[in-house]
């Protein structure tokens, strides 16, 4: 095995330990990259933090726009084409971040998240591909980024990363340019919706896995999150304070995932 998979493995396992799993769920339906007063830091000390909110639009996506737009950070949002549509709802909160072009991507997260059927809608690559490129007409997003609903896949110029169910798809995707984005660490929930981690353990995790260089790419992290994590007052004040305490490092940066390093035009 090469040295760099025996490394993967290795990393994958550490990141599955302290994050305590790794594969999302998905929940039913129901400026400048980076903007603020920061302490000089040497471009090559930065360490960049990339939010990623899936699953979206739905109830907590407002106040994911809110917090962020008040903290001046930068974020993506891998959204599913069936929830923008469904709603006038949906529709408004996808305007409200497509408007605010200086600090949040629009990604696309497929039409159906799959129905949360995974291993059928990828043993159907040709019906998979059919269902992005759905999202992709209706979310007209201004990049070529998507995520896979439910897995953690990578595919740009530089990260290869994808097991054997999903790469039939990420094939097709690679050969229209697409790139596919995982994440390092994710914040995740329990069975009410809520984030189970606080946001000092979060900050504790991300510090750990730059310090030890176990990111997909050295210096640049993704955290994923969903939208509906943060739909309660209480909650949503855990990822204001998570971001706070981010901000407090004079070396993160938060940038758009549009501008992480590799990216396929
Ligand atoms: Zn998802």
């Amino acid at each position: 095995m090469a040295y760099s998979s025996i490394f993967y493995l290795f990393s994958h396992f550490f990141v599955q330990l302290l994050t305590n799993g790794g594969n999302e769920r998905a929940i039913p339906s129901f400026g400048p990259s980076q903007i603020g007063v920061h302490q000089s830091v040497e471009d090559g000390q930065l360490r960049r933090i990339y939010l990623s909110f899936d699953d979206g639009p739905n109830l907590g996506t407002s106040n994911c726009i809110r917090i962020c737009s008040n903290q001046k950070v930068a974020a993506t949002f891998f959204e599913v084409g069936f929830h923008q549509a469904r709603n006038k709802k949906g529709q408004r909160l996808y305007q409200k971040i497509l408007k605010n072009d200086s600090l949040f991507a629009i990604c696309n997260h497929s039409f159906s998240h799959a129905y949360t059927k995974y291993l059928t809608y990828y043993h159907h690559p040709q019906e998979a591909f059919a269902d992005f490129m759905q999202a992709q007409t209706l979310l007209k997003p201004k990049n070529n980024v998507l995520r896979l609903p439910g897995n953690n896949a990578w595919n740009t110029k530089e990260v290869k990363r994808a097991s054997g169910l999903v790469r039939p798809l990420v094939q097709q995707l690679d050969s229209a340019n697409f790139n596919i984005i995982g994440w390092d660490m994710e914040w995740r929930y329990n069975k009410k919706g809520s984030p189970i981690k606080s946001p000092e353990a979060i900050v504790l995790l991300v510090d750990s896995l730059f310090r030890l260089n176990l990111t997909v790419t050295k210096n640049h992290l993704v955290i994923l999150m969903h939208d509906h994590m943060f739909r309660t007052a209480k909650d949503s004040i855990n990822l204001n304070k998570m971001i706070a305490l981010l901000k407090q490092n004079p070396r993160y940066r938060f940038e758009k995932l549009t501008h992480y390093p590799g990216l396929k035009n």
